[in-house]
């Protein structure tokens, strides 16, 4: 690979703190990047407001600021970025790219919860109504660093025509991330395996921009027991920034990063960088999940 075109990034959501599963995402983001010498972004994705927890933004950059993870360039908020959205959306129904949609969550779960295109050739012009992008299906499979190779399958959901513009007017999260990653260059996206079964639908809005696609690697997620994904939803606690050298070598013990006792008294730009270290080694952690003692 060559070092110097590595961008990569850390996109959360603002719908609450940073909890240790997110810390642990960032965190891998983070060493991958500079492991591979890169550039490490941070993207503050706001804009699903009803999602969104006041000061939440605030609140996730001071814990990474507080572990260590400062990111090389300013921070990009996508709420600055809808009218850009807007544009592309309005482009793609322009260009037959993308359609109306009425259909309800209730008829969609009657199809088996898989989209079946339903609406793809009504020509609906009624408002509100969602807009769906028309998948070209172009890419059935990619080659993901941690998890190896994934391919739809006939329940994948990443078949879909999917949501770009939801009924209530907000741009969806699977066309502004790509958008994003492309306009800030990102070359590898490591994030939560949660995020694994968008990927290919993702893969297919990146090909119709004809843009080069990223690499990919979904890390493990933290579980409280098999199947039970630790999350704001779940209320995971907020991580305690007072304790941030604690909860950086709690996360590496569960990546099974080992440091000397010396590293791990040292400070955190010392410990951050040790850690660099054995990441750019290799490092094996468990596939899919990691319980949280
Ligand atoms: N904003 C998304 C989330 O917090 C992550 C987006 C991504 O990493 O692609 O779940």
């Amino acid at each position: 690979m060559e070092a110097s075109r590595y961008v990569g990034r850390f996109a959360p959501s603002p719908s609450g703190p940073l909890h240790i599963g997110s810390l642990l995402t960032a965190l891998t983001s983070y060493l991958d990047a500079k492991a591979h010498d890169g550039v490490w972004l941070v993207r503050i994705e706001d804009i699903d407001p009803p999602r969104q927890v006041l000061h939440a933004n605030k609140a996730i950059l001071d814990s990474l600021y507080a572990h260590g993870l400062y990111h090389d360039q300013d921070v990009l908020f996508q709420s600055s970025r809808i009218a850009y959205y807007q544009d592309i959306i309005g482009s793609l129904l322009n260009s037959h790219h993308a359609y109306r949609c009425e259909c309800t969550r209730a008829q969609i779960k009657q199809h088996g919860g898989i989209y079946p295109g339903t609406c793809k050739h009504k020509q609906i012009t009624t408002l509100p109504s969602a807009i769906r992008f028309i998948n070209p299906g172009h890419i059935t499979s990619f080659t993901d660093r941690f998890q190896g190779e994934i391919a739809l399958n006939k329940h994948s959901i990443d078949k879909e025509d999917m949501i770009i513009q939801r009924k209530d007017g907000l741009v969806a999260y699977n066309l502004a991330v790509v958008l994003d990653d492309i306009e800030q260059g990102v070359s590898d996206i490591v994030r939560g395996c949660d995020l694994l079964p968008t990927t290919i639908a993702q893969l297919n809005i990146w090909s119709h921009f004809s843009a080069t696609p990223p690499r990919y690697g979904h890390t493990p997620l933290l579980v409280t027991a098999p199947g039970h994904k630790l999350s704001k939803q779940n209320h995971a606690p907020a991580i305690n920034d007072t304790t941030a050298k604690d909860n950086l070598l709690f996360c590496f013990s569960l990546l099974g990063i080992s440091l000397s006792d010396a590293i791990q008294k040292s400070t955190i730009n010392h410990i951050l960088e040790a850690a660099t270290m054995v990441w750019r080694k290799g490092i094996h952690f468990p596939k899919h999940e990691i319980i949280v003692p």
